[in-house]
């Protein structure tokens, strides 16, 4: 890794001129690989990725100019900052330069000052695109998580689970789903006050994760007191035995409050879709009827019990 962590790919077909610019950059933190023509830089590109590129403009086989058109075609890592080293001083070369990809331009012989400087440029450019796509990256994942529980929300269930469906039903197995709602959740926070709720809603999400397959099982806080589970490749059986088994451990589930503790139970509702190969493929919609339904039969039923349905 470079000192200031910006590695600089050279392109030149000069040894002399590479050799210089390698000396300047890496006097100056810079971790400097030199490639000798535009094919070799690609193939370096297609290993690592470069923040920054100082290419020669006038080169054997593919020229500066082009390997920015084709560098600008391609996806890498982050942000590509290109100079085109250029003899020609001509505006309307520079402006061909540019117009091909590259960011800015040095003129030959390159003065280490003025390079120095430049990179300055480049590296504030690429930092800031750094910061963008991190923050993006942050911002994106805040709009799927929930902020209480820290599971993901009901965005993300509708964004991944009609796959989850088409999954099924194009390997053809069955796919099933867990609705389940607090039981009577408006009396915790009537009597213990909303804070409690919170520490309970907590406390029963944790629970169901512990319950779940990893990177399988895609657990979501589908509203406020409601928490769905997809299951792929899950039977109808097997289902009713997950749900079961969290109906047990959320009865079973002590929630630390003030001197003592809270606890609650929960109804679950499960829908199991098994594709024949012959029917149109299920809706989301439908599917979460099919568990939404379920559950409101579990709670006509009394509550803290598991009621299923077939699809
Ligand atoms: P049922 O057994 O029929 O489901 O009764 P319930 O009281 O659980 O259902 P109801 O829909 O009447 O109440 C749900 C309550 O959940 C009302 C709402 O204030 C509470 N709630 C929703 N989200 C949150 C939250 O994030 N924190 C807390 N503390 N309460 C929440
Ligand atoms: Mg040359
Ligand atoms: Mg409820
Ligand atoms: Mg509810």
């Amino acid at each position: 890794m470079a000192e200031n962590g910006f590695k600089v790919l050279l392109v030149e077909d000069s040894r002399t001129q590479a050799l210089r610019l390698q000396f300047i950059l890496q006097a100056n933190g810079f971790e400097a690989v030199v490639a000798t023509n535009g094919i070799e830089a690609l193939e370096k590109l297609s290993n690592d990725y470069y923040p920054i590129i100082i290419t020669d403009w006038v080169m054997p086989e593919m020229d500066g100019a082009e390997l920015c058109q084709t560098i600008r075609m391609r996806q890498f890592d982050g942000y590509v900052f290109i100079f085109l080293v250029t003899s020609k001083d001509d505006p309307a070369d520079i402006v061909a330069g540019l117009e091909a990809g590259a960011d800015d331009y040095l003129t030959k012989p390159v003065s280490e000052l003025e390079l120095i400087a430049r990179l300055s440029t480049a590296k504030r450019v690429i930092e800031l695109e750094r910061s963008l796509k991190k923050r993006n990256d942050e911002v994106l994942h805040l709009s799927v998580t929930d902020a209480l529980t820290k599971i993901n929300n009901r965005s993300y269930f509708n964004t991944h689970c009609p796959a989850v469906i088409a999954r099924a039903a194009r390997a053809g197995h069955s796919v099933s789903g867990i609705i389940c709602d607090v039981d009577h959740f408006k009396k915790v926070n009537d009597t213990y006050g909303h804070l409690a709720g919170d520490r309970v809603l907590e406390a029963f999400s944790a629970c169901l994760k512990g319950l779940v397959r990893v990177d399988l099982d895609l657990l979501v806080r589908y509203g406020g007191e409601e928490f769905v589970v997809m299951l792929p490749e899950t039977d109808a059986a097997t289902a009713m035995v997950v749900a079961e088994r969290m109906r047990q451990e959320i009865e079973d589930l002590r929630v630390p409050w003030e001197d003592g503790t809270l606890k609650v139970t929960a109804s679950f509702g499960v829908v199991t879709y098994s594709p024949t190969g012959q029917e149109k493929q299920v809706a989301i919609e439908e599917f979460m009827m099919v568990a939404d339904n379920c559950l409101y039969k579990a709670k006509g039923d009394g509550r803290n019990c598991v009621r299923n349905a077939l699809l």
